[in-house]
């Protein structure tokens, strides 16, 4: 695998991969990756005659200090874990090198963002947009793969491609599961064994929701969910949203909606963690 850190070596070296021909299949990250992060991974692999991965946590998209300082960083075995896989290019690089003075430019994605993430962390997305922009430029991937896990941020990401006409084809991926339900994140790493116990409940709290939507309609289901946290004094419910896929809105009437996501972010011992189930009416 080779490994960069500076974006102009990065970008001399795609040239040489674009000039041969071959296709280049982009998984961004921030590391401390796991079979989620894998499986994107092995999904361009599968598409692609090249793979990059990316691994930078992202200063601009954390609204939180103390959560950009608390982020698991495991560069040696992400580095392993990566080589396994079959990664072919690492890039990981300084953030003086992606930054050297704070953008200027904001990026507001309308209604897309005025809902869960977007409303409790001010700021995300246009974090998001402006390194996911500057990794497209500086890698011009044929496609780029993202998990469905970050939802919201899978919409915004679509979108900045097609306001922006970005030559990328995005792919969303299935969201990894622990074998208890819980969806894989970096930040599962920080709950300490009691909280590791209890977070399946997030999980359980949307397949409890689908089913109660179906049965009950929307305003008995969020009440439900709420009683279902009330069970879990440590499990502290921000936001648990039924919202259409296409437009991130609320949804009002399930049956005029095609695709309903259920949504749902929650703190469990100073962590937050997010997950989210998709179906077709
Ligand atoms: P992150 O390192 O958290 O920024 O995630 C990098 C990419 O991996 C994003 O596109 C995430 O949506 C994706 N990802 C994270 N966790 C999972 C998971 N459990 N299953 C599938 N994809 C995931």
């Amino acid at each position: 695998m080779k490994i960069f850190q500076n974006p102009e070596e990065l970008s001399l070296y795609l040239k040489k991969l674009r000039s041969e021909n071959k296709s280049l299949g982009l998984v961004p990250t921030m590391g401390a990756l796991h079979e989620g992060h894998l499986s994107l991974i092995k999904a361009s692999r599968k598409e692609n005659d090249a793979t990059i991965a990316t691994i930078f946590v992202n200063p601009l998209q954390f609204n939180n200090s103390q959560d950009l300082s608390n982020y698991p960083r495991t560069f040696e075995t992400d580095r392993e874990k990566l080589e396994e896989a079959g990664c072919d290019i690492l890039f990981n690089p300084d953030p003086k090198l992606i930054y050297p003075d704070d953008p200027l430019l904001k990026i507001h994605f309308g209604k897309l963002e005025e809902v869960m993430e977007g409303a409790f962390r001010p700021g995300h997305f246009n974090g998001v947009a402006i390194i996911v922009a500057k990794l497209f430029h500086y890698t011009h991937p044929d496609a780029a793969y993202f998990g469905l896990k970050d939802l919201q941020q899978f919409r915004i990401i679509s979108q900045m491609v097609k306001d922006l006409s970005f030559p990328i084809r995005l792919i969303g991926c299935p969201i990894f599961r622990e074998a208890d339900g819980l969806a894989m994140s970096s930040r599962n790493t920080r709950l300490d064994e009691q909280s590791r116990k209890t977070a399946p409940q997030i999980y359980q709290s949307l397949l409890f929701a689908k089913e109660a939507l179906l049965k009950d309609g929307i305003e008995q289901t969020k009440e439900k969910v709420k009683n279902f946290y009330d069970q879990f004094p440590e499990l502290k419910l921000e936001y648990f949203e039924i919202a259409d896929m296409e437009t991130l809105e609320p949804v009002t009437n399930v049956m005029d909606h095609k695709t309903i996501a259920l949504c749902v972010a929650a703190w469990l011992g100073g962590v937050r963690l997010i997950d989210n189930i998709i179906f077709d009416q």
